[in-house]
């Protein structure tokens, strides 16, 4: 069974994606011009930017395309199986940074790992015993997210 996020992290998560102009993605065996092609057809779709990818992926693309208004797509394809790949897309309103893929594909995760319970947000810190939850700790979003795998508060 799926948990629900708590309030703080729905919140915190909501503030990161508005800020970035997340709109959304889609996971499968589509590209944007080939989800596009089916959608809207007659976009143009244009390739503006190229990241290094993951190690286990190519690069991430970056494409910009018009549909009610300037929309940006980072496209990251990496193999699942033997003879299987996945194509994640990720929309965006604004053009994305590298950091800014990076950081909505971390709080992707998280999202995934917090709702089956792999994680859970708040622990009992390994080295004080205080009980925080994982946005007590002030620093960059990879920072508290490094923390919270380590039940580690920062003290
Ligand atoms: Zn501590």
């Amino acid at each position: 069974m799926l948990k629900e996020l708590d309030n703080r992290t729905e919140k915190y998560f909501e503030a990161i994606r508005e800020n970035k102009g997340y709109i959304g993605c889609n996971h499968g065996w589509y590209g944007i011009e080939e989800i596009l092609a089916k959608k809207s057809p007659g976009t143009e779709v244009k390739l503006v930017k190229t990241y290094p990818g993951y190690f286990n992926s190519d690069d991430i693309k970056i494409y910009k395309y018009w549909l009610e208004g300037d929309r940006f797509c980072a496209e990251i394809a990496y193999q699942t199986d033997i003879d299987d790949f996945n194509i994640e897309t990720h929309i965006f309103s604004k053009f994305p940074s590298e950091k800014d893929v990076k950081e909505i594909r971390s709080i992707m995760e998280l999202e995934f790992d917090f709702k089956f319970n792999r994680l859970n947000p708040e622990f009992t810190c390994w080295e004080c015993g205080h009980k925080v939850h994982w946005l007590d700790f002030k620093g960059k979003i990879q920072d508290k997210i490094d923390n919270l795998k380590e039940k580690y508060c920062g003290c």
